[in-house]
């Protein structure tokens, strides 16, 4: 039996002899079914015309996305360090060039993932490199294939190895994470964002929505906390979830104005239609 692969956003399912009646995360609010309906997929047809890109970011961040872009069209990031390397995020295709080619480099120690919408194959990544996939726990409802090597985890930080640490901002999804890595950017500090805090079309932006193709804003009390939870953390650059969308320079403040700009936006205290 396959695992079938939803083509709107990737997220592929449990074992079934048929396709699923319908993706549950393309149904609900934060994403859509396309105007030609559901259709699906399995990981053997996607790997007959689609390849993976790679592109090296800085010493140690290199990303790798699906060419022609696949669902979503999100690239992951292969963070590379003496203790063992991490995947950021998670793409559908997984092949046999991409696993000799991570595993040329080291393998995976684990996989930490931003929110549902990237969940993708995860549960074939850790099978291929036999380790664990970091999920929040408040996004629990949203694992279309469960299995073993998916690690819930709890609170507001998750600390792994070599200065990275996981950090629930909430916002997007309710248990919404981020990635800090103090070592990054020459130690002046990355942060690995998806769509948590995400990069605007300018590059010189962040906004924080609940749903991106549907325009569904947050509220002030919720960015304000996104920021919170931000505070401790020093970066200069930001990685978006797309290979373009990188803030490359003095991001953490890119963010805290982001956060202002965004407040006043929503509560009014900012009239742009002002004349
Ligand atoms: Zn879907
Ligand atoms: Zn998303």
């Amino acid at each position: 039996m396959p695992n079938f692969i939803c083509t709107a956003c990737g997220t592929q399912y449990a074992k079934s002899p048929q396709p699923p009646a319908e993706c549950k995360i393309c149904e609900e609010e934060r994403q859509y079914v396309p105007p030609h309906g559901q259709t699906w997929t399995t990981l053997e047809v996607l790997r007959q015309d689609h390849i993976n890109a790679w592109r090296e970011y800085e010493p140690g961040i290199t990303g790798v996305g699906s060419q022609p872009t696949f669902a979503i069209g999100q690239r992951a990031l292969l963070l590379r360090m003496p203790r063992g390397n991490v995947l950021w995020d998670c793409i559908s295709l997984l092949d046999a060039a991409t696993v000799s080619a991570i595993k040329a480099l080291g393998g995976l120690k684990a996989i930490a993932i931003s929110h549902p919408h990237f969940y993708t194959t995860m549960v074939e990544w850790a099978h291929a490199f036999d380790c664990p996939v970091h999920l929040n726990a408040a996004d629990k409802d949203w694992i279309m294939r469960p299995d073993p090597a998916i690690g819930l985890w709890q609170g507001d930080t998750l600390k792994l190895w070599d200065g990275v640490t996981l950090i629930r901002c909430g916002g997007h999804f309710e248990g919404g994470t981020v990635l800090h890595w103090a070592g990054g950017a020459g130690g002046r500090g990355v942060v690995c964002a998806g769509d948590i805090l995400a990069v605007a079309t300018d590059r010189k932006w962040l906004t924080f929505m609940r749903s991106y193709p549907n325009f569904i804003p947050l509220s002030a009390r919720t960015v304000a906390a996104i920021g919170r939870a931000m505070a401790p953390f020093a970066f200069e650059t930001l990685y978006g979830h797309y290979f373009d969308r990188v803030i490359a320079k003095d991001a953490k403040s890119v963010l805290e104005k982001s956060v202002t700009r965004y407040i006043a936006a929503v509560n009014g205290t900012r009239d742009y239609d002002r004349r």
